[in-house]
C-alpha cells in the first residue's frame, strides 16, 4: 500500500464524491419545489431583553413543509440555494413574508424583525433596491427590521459593501453581526464595519462553563459596551444561562430556555404571560 492510498481508496473517495454531488442535485430540486409551491415558511424565535422583561423582537427562521426538506437544518438547503443561485429567491420570498407577518400582528412600534441575510445577497449590488422597494412598498418602518449578516461574509465585505450597509443603515434598518466570535473578524476590522448588534453565537453559551469561554464571553459584552452594540446571546437553554449572563452585563437573549421558534402572533401571548410573571426569569430579575 502505497501513501497515496489504493485503488480501493480512490474508489471510496470518488464515491463519496458522487454521492454528496447527487445529494446536493436533490436539495436543489427540493428547494425549487418547495419555491414553486409556496412550501417555505417562517417561524419567529423571540428576543428578550431581561432589563424590562418584555419580547421586543423576532428572528424570522425559514422552515418548510415539503416532507424531504422539513426535517433538516434550513442552514443544509441556504448553502445548496447559495451555490446555485437560488438564494436570491429565497431572501426576497422571506424580506416579503416577514413584512406581510409584521403587517397582520399588532406588536409595539418599536418590536423589531430579525432577518437573516446570506452573504450571496449581501455581495449583489441590486439587493438594496429591491429591498428598499418591498419596505416601501408594505406599512413597515425600516426601523422595525434588523438585517443579520454573519461574521463569515463580513470577512468578504469590499469598501463598496461596507457602504451598502452604510445606505441600509441610513434607510433606517440596524445590522446584527450574526454569529459573533466563529468567523474571522478581527476586533480592528469590527472597527471599519457599520453594526448595531452583535450576537454571540449559542457555541459559546453551550460552553460558557469552562473558564476561556466565559473570558471571551466577557470580553465581547465589554466590547458591545464600550461600542454601544446592542448584544445578543444566542442559544439560552437554561435559567441558570440565562442569570449568568445577566449578570455579566448582558441584555438581549434568545433561545429555548426562552421560547422555541414559534407563530409572530404567539409573540404576544408570550409578552403578556411575562406581564403576569408566571413564566421564567424569577431568580434573575
Ligand atoms: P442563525 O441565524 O444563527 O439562527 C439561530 C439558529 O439557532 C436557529 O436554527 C435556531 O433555531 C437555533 N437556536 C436558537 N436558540 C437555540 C437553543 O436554545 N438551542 C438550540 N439547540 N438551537 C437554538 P435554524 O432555524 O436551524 O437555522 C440555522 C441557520 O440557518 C441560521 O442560523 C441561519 O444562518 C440560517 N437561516 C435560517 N433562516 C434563514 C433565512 O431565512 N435566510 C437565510 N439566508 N438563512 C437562514
Ligand atoms: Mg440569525
Ligand atoms: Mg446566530
Ligand atoms: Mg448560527
Amino acid at each position: 500500500q502505497s501513501i497515496l492510498g489504493t485503488h480501493e481508496d480512490i474508489r471510496m473517495f470518488t464515491d463519496e464524491i458522487h454521492e454528496a454531488i447527487r445529494y446536493s442535485a436533490y436539495i436543489e430540486q427540493e428547494v425549487r419545489k418547495s419555491l414553486a409551491e409556496d412550501k417555505f415558511y417562517l417561524l419567529y424565535l423571540p428576543v428578550y431583553d431581561a432589563q424590562v422583561n418584555q419580547i421586543v423582537g423576532a428572528e424570522a427562521l425559514l422552515r418548510s413543509s415539503l416532507d424531504s426538506l422539513s426535517g433538516l437544518s434550513p442552514q443544509v438547503y441556504v448553502t445548496v440555494a447559495e451555490k446555485t443561485g437560488l438564494i436570491r429567491e429565497i431572501d426576497r420570498m422571506v424580506i416579503g413574508k416577514s413584512l406581510k407577518a409584521l403587517e397582520s400582528v399588532s406588536l409595539p412600534d418599536d418590536f423589531t424583525i430579525s432577518i437573516n441575510i446570506s452573504s450571496q445577497e449581501l455581495l449583489d449590488t441590486t439587493f438594496i433596491e429591491r429591498f428598499e422597494e418591498a419596505v416601501n412598498a408594505s406599512s413597515i418602518s425600516p426601523s422595525q427590521l434588523r438585517l443579520e449578516i454573519t461574521e463569515t461574509s463580513f470577512v468578504d465585505l469590499n469598501q463598496a459593501n461596507t457602504c451598502m450597509l452604510e445606505r441600509l443603515r441610513s434607510f433606517g434598518c440596524r445590522i446584527s453581526l450574526d454569529d459573533f466570535g466563529t468567523g474571522y473578524t478581527s476586533f480592528n476590522h469590527l472597527k471599519n464595519i457599520p453594526v448595531d448588534e452583535i450576537k454571540i453565537d449559542r457555541g459559546f453559551v453551550n460552553e460558557m462553563d469552562e473558564y476561556e469561554t466565559g473570558v471571551i464571553i466577557q470580553s465581547m459584552i465589554t466590547i458591545a459596551r464600550a461600542f454601544k452594540y446592542d448584544l445578543v446571546a444566542e442559544g439560552i437553554e437554561t435559567q441558570l444561562q440565562l442569570k449568568r449572563l445577566r449578570e455579566m452585563g448582558c441584555v438581549y437573549f434568545q433561545g429555548y430556555y426562552i421560547s422555541m421558534p414559534t407563530q409572530l402572533s404567539d409573540v404576544i401571548d408570550l409578552n403578556d404571560r411575562l406581564k403576569s410573571k408566571d413564566l421564567l426569569l424569577l431568580g434573575v430579575l
